[in-house]
């Protein structure tokens, strides 16, 4: 049987706000690297994943390409492109650049300690329904508010979930749900997942990937990703 082709979709076109920096959130340094060399070291080195596409700003696709990808030797990559306003417009520009794929692992390049572990759960996740998150039970326990402020819903912690990336689909799949919902409101779209969720009937494994599969969102994230950091490199010796 053909062995299917993987692309891991690589999302640094984020401007990063909650940051407060000047430098976007995924080429600040964590260890003298930038945040996405991390993530596209694990796409590159997994025998999983067979091309990468990275979307970036486009002030910052020539910095990608030489600062990134070149000095890094991150042969995988075939395409730095611009993404886009929201984070789905960036998705759908990497899906449009993807060729001849079957799986698509969508990640945001903000989350830099993915594991070998956790693709090889993703995939298995994927190959048995077309569409599966990583994710982690909630710790905490989770409250819906209402629009003044007060307690709404209380959810089961059981079965709250946290979502993190990579987000892995059937590459057909996720295109034509991505092409269907363009046409619709999006304003409240916030993930890959959610997508097929309106679009499609297709139910969606959820497969857990780390308490240690941080987004670097605020600059107190880049302190705890340096400490993880030691954690991470040690895991892998
Ligand atoms: O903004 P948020 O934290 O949800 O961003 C998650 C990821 O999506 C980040 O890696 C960011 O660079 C990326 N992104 C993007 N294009 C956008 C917005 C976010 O590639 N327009």
């Amino acid at each position: 049987m053909k062995k299917g082709k993987n692309t891991a979709v690589v999302l640094a076109a984020g401007q990063g706000k909650r940051m407060n920096s000047k430098i976007q959130k995924q080429f600040l340094e964590i260890g003298g690297k930038p945040v996405l060399y991390y993530s596209l070291r694990c796409f590159q080195d997994s025998p999983l994943v067979d091309e990468m596409i990275l979307v970036t700003g486009e002030d910052a696709v020539s910095y990608c390409k030489k600062e990134i990808v070149e000095k890094y030797g991150f042969s995988k990559v075939s395409a730095v492109i611009p993404g886009g306003r929201e984070r789905y417009d960036s998705v759908y520009a990497g899906l449009l650049a993807c060729r001849d794929c079957d799986y698509v692992l969508i990640h945001d390049g903000a989350r830099p300690f993915i594991t070998e572990e956790i693709l090889e759960r993703g995939m298995d996740g994927v190959r048995a329904t077309g569409a599966c998150v990583i994710g982690m039970p909630s710790k905490d326990t989770v409250k819906l508010s209402d629009k003044t402020g007060f307690v709404a819903e209380t959810p089961d912690r059981k079965s709250v979930w946290t979502i993190q990336t990579p987000q892995i689909f059937s590459y057909s799949l996720i295109r034509s749900a991505h092409e269907s919902i363009r046409e619709k409101d999006m304003s409240l779209i916030t993930d890959d997942a959610m997508v097929v969720e309106q679009e499609s009937g297709t139910k969606i494994r959820l497969v857990e990937g780390s308490y240690m599969n941080l987004k670097i969102t605020t600059p107190e994230d880049l302190g705890v990703a340096e400490i993880f950091l030691n954690i991470y490199r040690a895991g892998k010796e």
